[in-house]
Protein backbone atom coordinates (compact mmCIF):
# COMPACT_ATOMS: atom_id res chain seq x y z
CA UNK A 1 0.00 0.00 0.00
CA UNK A 2 1.32 3.57 -0.89
CA UNK A 3 2.36 5.73 2.60
CA UNK A 4 0.04 8.32 2.78
CA UNK A 5 -0.22 11.34 4.93
CA UNK A 6 -1.47 10.74 8.14
CA UNK A 7 -2.83 13.85 8.97
CA UNK A 8 -2.75 17.65 7.14
CA UNK A 9 0.58 18.38 6.61
CA UNK A 10 1.58 21.31 7.97
CA UNK A 11 5.39 21.79 7.13
CA UNK A 12 6.31 24.76 5.79
CA UNK A 13 9.28 27.68 5.60
CA UNK A 14 9.47 31.91 5.89
CA UNK A 15 11.74 32.42 3.92
CA UNK A 16 12.52 35.89 5.52
CA UNK A 17 13.65 34.17 8.75
CA UNK A 18 14.91 30.66 6.89
CA UNK A 19 13.02 28.75 9.30
CA UNK A 20 10.09 26.26 9.48
CA UNK A 21 6.50 27.74 10.31
CA UNK A 22 3.78 24.85 11.10
CA UNK A 23 1.19 27.86 9.90
CA UNK A 24 0.20 30.04 6.85
CA UNK A 25 2.24 33.08 8.37
CA UNK A 26 5.21 33.54 10.05
CA UNK A 27 5.40 35.62 13.25
CA UNK A 28 7.24 38.15 11.26
CA UNK A 29 4.89 38.78 9.29
CA UNK A 30 5.73 36.87 5.75
CA UNK A 31 3.67 34.85 4.02
CA UNK A 32 5.02 30.95 4.22
CA UNK A 33 5.46 28.28 1.33
CA UNK A 34 4.42 24.31 1.86
CA UNK A 35 7.70 21.97 1.97
CA UNK A 36 6.99 19.04 -0.42
CA UNK A 37 8.04 16.54 1.84
CA UNK A 38 6.84 13.17 1.21
CA UNK A 39 4.52 10.98 3.35
CA UNK A 40 3.87 10.99 5.91
CA UNK A 41 5.70 13.85 6.51
CA UNK A 42 6.18 13.91 10.24
CA UNK A 43 10.12 16.00 10.03
CA UNK A 44 11.74 16.54 13.06
CA UNK A 45 14.83 18.79 14.01
CA UNK A 46 18.47 17.32 12.57
CA UNK A 47 20.43 17.46 15.51
CA UNK A 48 24.54 18.35 15.51
CA UNK A 49 25.22 14.78 15.47
CA UNK A 50 22.82 14.11 12.55
CA UNK A 51 24.05 16.73 10.33
CA UNK A 52 27.28 15.75 11.07
CA UNK A 53 26.66 12.09 10.11
CA UNK A 54 24.87 14.20 7.07
CA UNK A 55 27.94 16.13 5.90
CA UNK A 56 30.75 12.75 6.61
CA UNK A 57 28.37 10.64 4.38
CA UNK A 58 28.04 13.28 1.15
CA UNK A 59 31.63 14.54 1.46
CA UNK A 60 33.00 10.97 1.51
CA UNK A 61 30.97 9.96 -1.69
CA UNK A 62 31.17 13.70 -3.57
CA UNK A 63 33.97 15.23 -1.86
CA UNK A 64 31.77 17.90 -0.30
CA UNK A 65 29.71 18.63 2.54
CA UNK A 66 25.49 18.98 1.80
CA UNK A 67 24.38 21.16 4.91
CA UNK A 68 25.80 24.30 4.84
CA UNK A 69 27.10 26.10 8.30
CA UNK A 70 24.68 28.03 10.72
CA UNK A 71 21.29 26.64 8.85
CA UNK A 72 18.59 24.55 10.01
CA UNK A 73 18.23 21.23 8.65
CA UNK A 74 15.21 19.02 9.35
CA UNK A 75 14.69 15.21 8.96
CA UNK A 76 11.93 13.24 7.38
CA UNK A 77 11.97 9.42 7.60
CA UNK A 78 10.25 7.91 4.48
CA UNK A 79 8.90 4.77 3.80
CA UNK A 80 12.06 2.35 2.85
CA UNK A 81 13.37 -1.70 3.45
CA UNK A 82 14.92 -0.26 6.35
CA UNK A 83 16.13 3.68 7.00
CA UNK A 84 15.95 6.15 4.14
CA UNK A 85 15.38 10.24 5.33
CA UNK A 86 14.95 13.25 3.47
CA UNK A 87 17.25 16.36 4.15
CA UNK A 88 15.08 19.83 4.14
CA UNK A 89 17.05 21.95 3.83
CA UNK A 90 16.20 26.52 2.82
CA UNK A 91 12.98 24.68 2.17
CA UNK A 92 13.75 22.12 0.25
CA UNK A 93 14.52 18.57 -0.27
CA UNK A 94 18.50 18.56 -0.90
CA UNK A 95 18.38 14.70 -1.18
CA UNK A 96 18.20 12.04 1.44
CA UNK A 97 20.48 9.19 3.06
CA UNK A 98 19.85 5.58 2.55
CA UNK A 99 20.57 2.79 5.16
CA UNK A 100 22.25 -0.43 3.30
CA UNK A 101 22.87 -2.80 6.53
CA UNK A 102 24.71 -5.32 4.55
CA UNK A 103 27.28 -2.92 4.40
CA UNK A 104 26.69 -1.56 7.67
CA UNK A 105 26.12 1.97 5.97
CA UNK A 106 24.46 5.04 4.33
CA UNK A 107 24.47 6.42 0.91
CA UNK A 108 23.45 9.57 -0.09
CA UNK A 109 20.43 9.91 -2.35
CA UNK A 110 21.07 13.78 -3.65
CA UNK A 111 18.35 15.96 -5.45
CA UNK A 112 19.16 18.02 -8.46
CA UNK A 113 18.47 21.03 -5.56
CA UNK A 114 21.75 19.77 -3.53
CA UNK A 115 23.68 21.70 -6.31
CA UNK A 116 22.77 24.65 -4.76
CA UNK A 117 24.72 23.54 -1.30
CA UNK A 118 27.64 21.42 -2.79
CA UNK A 119 30.31 21.52 -5.34
CA UNK A 120 30.84 18.09 -5.95
CA UNK A 121 34.34 17.18 -6.80
CA UNK A 122 33.45 13.44 -7.11
CA UNK A 123 31.32 11.35 -8.71
CA UNK A 124 29.63 13.60 -11.35
CA UNK A 125 29.12 13.95 -14.90
CA UNK A 126 29.48 16.81 -17.63
CA UNK A 127 26.93 16.92 -20.24
CA UNK A 128 26.52 18.69 -23.61
CA UNK A 129 24.29 21.93 -23.78
CA UNK A 130 22.26 19.43 -26.21
CA UNK A 131 21.31 17.47 -23.90
CA UNK A 132 20.93 19.67 -20.71
CA UNK A 133 16.94 20.68 -21.34
CA UNK A 134 15.53 17.03 -21.83
CA UNK A 135 17.53 15.98 -18.45
CA UNK A 136 16.33 18.59 -16.38
CA UNK A 137 13.18 18.95 -17.43
CA UNK A 138 12.13 15.26 -18.55
CA UNK A 139 14.84 13.12 -16.40
CA UNK A 140 15.63 11.96 -19.43
CA UNK A 141 19.03 9.66 -18.74
CA UNK A 142 22.46 10.36 -19.78
CA UNK A 143 23.82 8.86 -23.18
CA UNK A 144 27.15 8.18 -24.20
CA UNK A 145 26.85 10.81 -27.30
CA UNK A 146 26.05 13.70 -24.59
CA UNK A 147 28.67 13.02 -22.51
CA UNK A 148 31.29 15.68 -22.04
CA UNK A 149 33.14 14.02 -18.53
CA UNK A 150 33.18 11.56 -16.14
CA UNK A 151 35.05 11.85 -12.64
CA UNK A 152 37.80 9.10 -12.53
CA UNK A 153 36.01 7.36 -9.46
CA UNK A 154 32.03 6.65 -10.99
CA UNK A 155 31.26 3.17 -10.43
CA UNK A 156 28.54 1.16 -11.95
CA UNK A 157 25.49 1.48 -9.26
CA UNK A 158 27.02 4.91 -7.90
CA UNK A 159 24.68 7.93 -7.34
CA UNK A 160 26.31 10.50 -9.94
CA UNK A 161 25.25 14.49 -9.51
CA UNK A 162 24.99 15.50 -13.61
CA UNK A 163 26.47 19.19 -14.65
CA UNK A 164 25.89 21.10 -17.06
CA UNK A 165 29.05 22.48 -18.66
CA UNK A 166 29.17 26.15 -16.46
CA UNK A 167 28.71 23.64 -13.60
CA UNK A 168 25.25 24.23 -12.96
CA UNK A 169 23.55 20.80 -11.29
CA UNK A 170 20.88 19.87 -13.21
CA UNK A 171 19.99 16.46 -12.26
CA UNK A 172 20.87 13.03 -10.18
CA UNK A 173 20.94 9.39 -10.97
CA UNK A 174 22.55 6.42 -10.65
CA UNK A 175 25.59 5.13 -12.82
CA UNK A 176 25.13 2.16 -15.00
CA UNK A 177 28.75 1.96 -15.66
CA UNK A 178 31.98 3.06 -14.49
CA UNK A 179 34.18 6.01 -15.90
CA UNK A 180 36.26 3.62 -17.56
CA UNK A 181 33.36 1.85 -19.34
CA UNK A 182 31.30 5.32 -20.08
CA UNK A 183 34.38 6.60 -21.99
CA UNK A 184 35.31 3.67 -24.54
CA UNK A 185 31.28 4.05 -25.31
CA UNK A 186 29.90 5.62 -28.62
CA UNK A 187 25.86 4.94 -27.57
CA UNK A 188 23.83 3.59 -24.54
CA UNK A 189 22.82 4.87 -20.94
CA UNK A 190 25.25 6.30 -18.68
CA UNK A 191 23.01 7.21 -15.98
CA UNK A 192 20.00 7.10 -14.96
CA UNK A 193 18.26 10.21 -14.02
CA UNK A 194 16.00 9.90 -11.47
CA UNK A 195 12.61 12.38 -11.45
CA UNK A 196 11.59 14.14 -8.37
CA UNK A 197 8.94 16.24 -7.42
CA UNK A 198 11.10 19.63 -7.56
CA UNK A 199 11.23 21.87 -4.37
CA UNK A 200 13.11 25.39 -3.94
CA UNK A 201 15.68 25.86 -1.31
CA UNK A 202 16.63 29.89 -0.23
CA UNK A 203 19.66 29.42 1.71
CA UNK A 204 20.35 31.79 5.34
CA UNK A 205 21.45 31.06 8.14
CA UNK A 206 19.29 30.96 11.57
CA UNK A 207 18.54 29.26 14.86
CA UNK A 208 16.31 27.10 16.69
CA UNK A 209 15.54 30.21 18.79
CA UNK A 210 14.26 32.23 15.79
CA UNK A 211 12.71 28.93 14.60
CA UNK A 212 10.68 28.76 17.90
CA UNK A 213 10.18 32.65 17.86
CA UNK A 214 8.24 32.11 14.32
CA UNK A 215 5.80 30.10 15.55
CA UNK A 216 5.51 31.91 18.46
CA UNK A 217 1.31 32.27 17.45
CA UNK A 218 1.10 28.54 16.78
CA UNK A 219 2.86 27.22 19.70
CA UNK A 220 0.26 29.28 22.26
CA UNK A 221 -2.79 27.78 20.10
CA UNK A 222 -1.40 24.65 20.17
CA UNK A 223 -0.88 24.83 24.00
CA UNK A 224 -4.11 25.97 24.70
CA UNK A 225 -6.40 23.80 22.63
CA UNK A 226 -4.66 21.02 24.38
CA UNK A 227 -4.79 22.12 27.98
CA UNK A 228 -8.36 22.69 27.19
CA UNK A 229 -8.55 18.93 26.41
CA UNK A 230 -7.01 18.61 29.54
CA UNK A 231 -8.97 19.99 31.84
CA UNK A 232 -12.38 18.87 30.02
CA UNK A 233 -11.12 15.16 30.28
CA UNK A 234 -10.58 15.68 34.24
CA UNK A 235 -12.92 17.44 34.92
CA UNK A 236 -15.21 14.86 33.29
CA UNK A 237 -13.56 11.92 34.74
CA UNK A 238 -12.73 11.66 38.89
CA UNK A 239 -9.63 9.29 38.53
CA UNK A 240 -6.81 10.12 39.90
CA UNK A 241 -4.96 11.64 37.13
CA UNK A 242 -1.36 10.36 36.50
CA UNK A 243 1.04 11.43 33.34
CA UNK A 244 2.58 8.55 31.33
CA UNK A 245 6.19 9.03 31.13
CA UNK A 246 8.50 7.68 28.96
CA UNK A 247 11.43 9.38 28.89
CA UNK A 248 10.61 10.40 25.39
CA UNK A 249 9.90 13.78 23.87
CA UNK A 250 5.80 13.52 23.55
CA UNK A 251 5.60 12.58 26.98
CA UNK A 252 7.71 15.12 27.81
CA UNK A 253 5.56 17.84 25.80
CA UNK A 254 2.51 16.05 27.24
CA UNK A 255 3.97 16.17 30.73
CA UNK A 256 4.30 20.15 30.05
CA UNK A 257 1.04 20.81 29.22
CA UNK A 258 -0.84 19.02 31.71
CA UNK A 259 1.19 20.39 34.30
CA UNK A 260 0.36 23.93 33.12
CA UNK A 261 -3.18 22.78 32.63
CA UNK A 262 -3.88 20.95 36.29
CA UNK A 263 -0.86 21.58 38.25
CA UNK A 264 1.10 18.86 39.53
CA UNK A 265 0.59 14.69 38.54
CA UNK A 266 2.33 11.53 39.57
CA UNK A 267 4.50 9.96 36.12
CA UNK A 268 4.01 6.60 35.86
CA UNK A 269 7.25 5.33 34.53
CA UNK A 270 7.06 1.76 32.83
CA UNK A 271 10.49 0.44 33.94
CA UNK A 272 11.02 -2.68 31.55
CA UNK A 273 14.21 -3.14 32.75
CA UNK A 274 15.63 -2.86 28.87
CA UNK A 275 15.79 1.23 28.77
CA UNK A 276 18.78 3.55 27.81
CA UNK A 277 20.94 4.57 31.14
CA UNK A 278 20.16 8.04 28.96
CA UNK A 279 16.47 7.46 29.94
CA UNK A 280 16.78 6.52 33.78
CA UNK A 281 19.16 9.85 33.92
CA UNK A 282 16.09 11.59 32.07
CA UNK A 283 13.42 10.18 34.08
CA UNK A 284 14.93 11.24 37.29
CA UNK A 285 16.30 14.85 35.77
CA UNK A 286 12.29 15.76 35.06
CA UNK A 287 11.00 14.85 38.03
CA UNK A 288 13.89 16.70 39.86
CA UNK A 289 13.06 19.95 37.72
CA UNK A 290 9.49 19.18 38.06
CA UNK A 291 8.84 18.14 41.37
CA UNK A 292 7.07 15.21 40.40
CA UNK A 293 6.85 12.26 42.35
CA UNK A 294 7.79 9.18 39.90
CA UNK A 295 5.49 5.60 39.99
CA UNK A 296 7.71 3.44 38.46
CA UNK A 297 6.49 -0.34 37.50
CA UNK A 298 8.13 -3.25 39.30
CA UNK A 299 10.57 -4.34 36.77
CA UNK A 300 9.05 -7.52 34.77
CA UNK A 301 10.30 -11.21 36.17
CA UNK A 302 8.42 -12.89 33.29
CA UNK A 303 10.43 -11.51 30.30
CA UNK A 304 13.46 -14.63 30.18
CA UNK A 305 11.41 -17.08 31.17
CA UNK A 306 8.91 -15.86 27.92
CA UNK A 307 12.03 -15.64 26.20
CA UNK A 308 13.21 -19.30 27.14
CA UNK A 309 9.87 -20.40 26.25
CA UNK A 310 8.56 -18.53 22.68
CA UNK A 311 12.38 -16.80 22.03
CA UNK A 312 13.03 -13.23 21.24
CA UNK A 313 9.46 -10.93 20.92
CA UNK A 314 9.82 -10.08 16.98
CA UNK A 315 7.38 -7.61 15.63
CA UNK A 316 4.52 -9.49 14.51
CA UNK A 317 5.24 -11.35 18.05
CA UNK A 318 5.43 -8.19 20.52
CA UNK A 319 5.03 -10.00 23.82
CA UNK A 320 6.83 -7.98 25.40
CA UNK A 321 4.73 -5.42 25.39
CA UNK A 322 1.78 -7.13 27.87
CA UNK A 323 4.73 -8.82 29.88
CA UNK A 324 7.00 -5.88 30.46
CA UNK A 325 4.87 -2.77 30.29
CA UNK A 326 0.91 -3.01 30.34
CA UNK A 327 0.78 -6.01 32.74
CA UNK A 328 2.95 -4.12 35.17
CA UNK A 329 1.42 -0.87 34.82
CA UNK A 330 -1.85 -3.01 35.87
CA UNK A 331 -0.25 -3.92 39.11
CA UNK A 332 0.96 -0.80 39.50
CA UNK A 333 -2.50 1.14 39.20
CA UNK A 334 -4.36 -1.40 40.72
CA UNK A 335 -2.07 -1.10 43.92
CA UNK A 336 -1.58 2.71 43.98
CA UNK A 337 -5.32 4.19 43.36
CA UNK A 338 -7.10 1.27 42.25
CA UNK A 339 -7.87 2.87 38.92
CA UNK A 340 -6.63 6.16 37.21
CA UNK A 341 -6.52 8.73 34.49
CA UNK A 342 -3.42 8.72 32.81
CA UNK A 343 -2.31 11.30 30.43
CA UNK A 344 -0.14 10.06 27.70
CA UNK A 345 1.86 11.39 24.48
CA UNK A 346 0.07 9.16 21.71
CA UNK A 347 0.39 11.32 18.21
CA UNK A 348 -1.65 10.58 15.12
CA UNK A 349 1.26 11.30 13.03
CA UNK A 350 2.84 8.66 14.68
CA UNK A 351 1.35 5.47 12.73
CA UNK A 352 -1.48 4.67 10.50
CA UNK A 353 -2.93 2.96 13.68
CA UNK A 354 -2.37 5.74 15.66
CA UNK A 355 -3.91 7.95 13.22
CA UNK A 356 -7.20 6.07 13.58
CA UNK A 357 -7.15 5.49 17.23
CA UNK A 358 -9.35 8.16 19.52
CA UNK A 359 -8.33 10.38 21.67
CA UNK A 360 -9.57 9.30 25.18
CA UNK A 361 -9.97 5.44 25.44
CA UNK A 362 -8.99 2.17 27.49
CA UNK A 363 -6.73 -0.43 26.34
CA UNK A 364 -8.48 -4.10 27.38
CA UNK A 365 -5.70 -4.98 28.74
CA UNK A 366 -5.39 -2.89 31.48
CA UNK A 367 -8.64 -1.87 32.27
CA UNK A 368 -8.20 0.30 35.53
CA UNK A 369 -6.20 2.74 33.33
CA UNK A 370 -8.31 5.62 31.16
CA UNK A 371 -6.00 6.78 28.81
CA UNK A 372 -6.05 10.53 27.03
CA UNK A 373 -3.55 11.67 24.52
CA UNK A 374 -3.28 15.64 24.51
CA UNK A 375 -1.25 16.51 21.86
CA UNK A 376 -2.54 13.77 19.66
CA UNK A 377 -3.04 16.69 16.85
CA UNK A 378 0.77 18.02 16.85
CA UNK A 379 3.38 16.84 15.07
CA UNK A 380 6.90 16.00 15.60
CA UNK A 381 7.80 19.35 14.92
CA UNK A 382 5.07 21.42 17.66
CA UNK A 383 6.47 18.94 19.74
CA UNK A 384 10.47 20.22 19.78
CA UNK A 385 9.23 23.51 19.24
CA UNK A 386 7.43 23.49 22.33
CA UNK A 387 10.17 21.70 24.30
CA UNK A 388 12.34 24.17 22.89
CA UNK A 389 10.57 27.11 24.10
CA UNK A 390 10.03 25.60 27.39
CA UNK A 391 13.91 24.88 28.18
CA UNK A 392 12.76 21.32 28.85
CA UNK A 393 14.95 18.69 30.08
CA UNK A 394 14.81 16.48 26.78
CA UNK A 395 16.55 12.87 26.42
CA UNK A 396 19.74 12.88 25.37
CA UNK A 397 19.43 10.04 23.17
CA UNK A 398 18.11 12.63 20.97
CA UNK A 399 21.64 14.14 20.47
CA UNK A 400 22.94 10.80 20.06
CA UNK A 401 20.95 9.77 16.75
CA UNK A 402 18.29 7.81 18.36
CA UNK A 403 14.78 9.08 17.44
CA UNK A 404 12.52 6.77 18.77
CA UNK A 405 13.15 6.38 22.60
CA UNK A 406 12.34 2.68 23.91
CA UNK A 407 13.60 -0.46 24.89
CA UNK A 408 17.18 -0.62 23.53
CA UNK A 409 16.40 -3.98 21.54
CA UNK A 410 13.08 -3.28 20.33
CA UNK A 411 12.39 -5.31 17.63
CA UNK A 412 10.42 -3.06 15.70
CA UNK A 413 13.51 -0.75 15.07
CA UNK A 414 15.39 -1.14 11.91
CA UNK A 415 19.01 -2.07 11.09
CA UNK A 416 20.30 1.37 11.33
CA UNK A 417 19.12 1.92 14.47
CA UNK A 418 20.64 -1.55 15.45
CA UNK A 419 24.15 -1.03 14.60
CA UNK A 420 24.04 2.19 16.02
CA UNK A 421 23.33 0.87 19.46
CA UNK A 422 25.59 -2.06 18.62
CA UNK A 423 28.49 0.43 17.97
CA UNK A 424 27.13 2.90 20.84
CA UNK A 425 26.71 1.02 24.17
CA UNK A 426 28.13 -2.86 23.32
CA UNK A 427 27.88 -3.87 26.90
CA UNK A 428 24.09 -3.72 26.59
CA UNK A 429 24.06 -5.22 23.00
CA UNK A 430 26.10 -7.85 24.17
CA UNK A 431 24.34 -9.25 26.17
CA UNK A 432 21.22 -9.22 24.00
CA UNK A 433 23.20 -10.72 21.63
CA UNK A 434 24.00 -13.58 23.82
CA UNK A 435 20.71 -14.46 23.95
CA UNK A 436 19.95 -14.32 20.61
CA UNK A 437 22.47 -16.46 19.69
CA UNK A 438 21.81 -18.92 22.48
CA UNK A 439 17.82 -19.26 20.92
CA UNK A 440 19.71 -19.48 17.60
CA UNK A 441 21.38 -22.40 18.82
CA UNK A 442 19.12 -24.06 20.61
CA UNK A 443 16.76 -23.61 17.53
CA UNK A 444 19.00 -24.63 14.78
CA UNK A 445 18.11 -21.23 13.16
CA UNK A 446 20.00 -20.18 10.32
CA UNK A 447 23.64 -19.09 11.10
CA UNK A 448 22.69 -15.91 10.62
CA UNK A 449 19.79 -15.34 12.14
CA UNK A 450 20.80 -13.40 15.03
CA UNK A 451 22.97 -10.86 13.46
CA UNK A 452 21.45 -9.75 10.09
CA UNK A 453 18.10 -9.18 12.36
CA UNK A 454 16.12 -11.71 11.44
CA UNK A 455 14.96 -12.57 14.94
CA UNK A 456 12.99 -9.18 14.57
CA UNK A 457 10.58 -10.90 11.96
CA UNK A 458 8.51 -14.44 13.40
CA UNK A 459 8.39 -16.62 10.26
CA UNK A 460 5.12 -18.32 10.02
CA UNK A 461 3.49 -16.31 12.27
CA UNK A 462 0.60 -14.78 12.15
CA UNK A 463 -0.91 -12.94 15.54
CA UNK A 464 -0.21 -9.19 15.40
CA UNK A 465 -0.19 -8.55 18.95
CA UNK A 466 -1.05 -4.57 18.66
CA UNK A 467 0.25 -2.92 21.65
CA UNK A 468 1.12 0.39 22.54
CA UNK A 469 5.13 0.40 22.78
ZN1 LIG B 1 9.49 34.83 9.27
Amino acid sequence: MRPSYLGRILLRWCDACHVPVLAERCSCGAATREVPVTPPGDARPAFPSDIAMINAIYNDHFGSPLVPEGHICLLNKVPDKDRMEEIIIGGGIAGSIRYIPEERRYEPIPRPEAGALLKPSRRFVVVDDGAVRTIRENAASVLAPGLVAIEDTVNAGDEVLILSRDGTCIGAGRAKVSAETARSMDRGQVVRTRRNIPSRIVTGTATWETAVNANRDVLIRAEAASMEFVRNVSEQNALQATISYSGGKDSLATLLVVKKAIGKLPLIFADTGMEFPETYENVRAVSERFGLEVAATDRPEKFWERFNELGPPAMNARWCCSACKLEPVLALIRSRWGECLSFIGQRKYESQRRAQSRRVWRNPNVPAQLCAAPIHNWTALHVWLYIMREHAPYNALYERGLDRIGCFMCPASDMAMIHRIESGYPLLWDRWAHHLNHWQEKQNLPADWACTGRWRVREGFQNEEDSDC
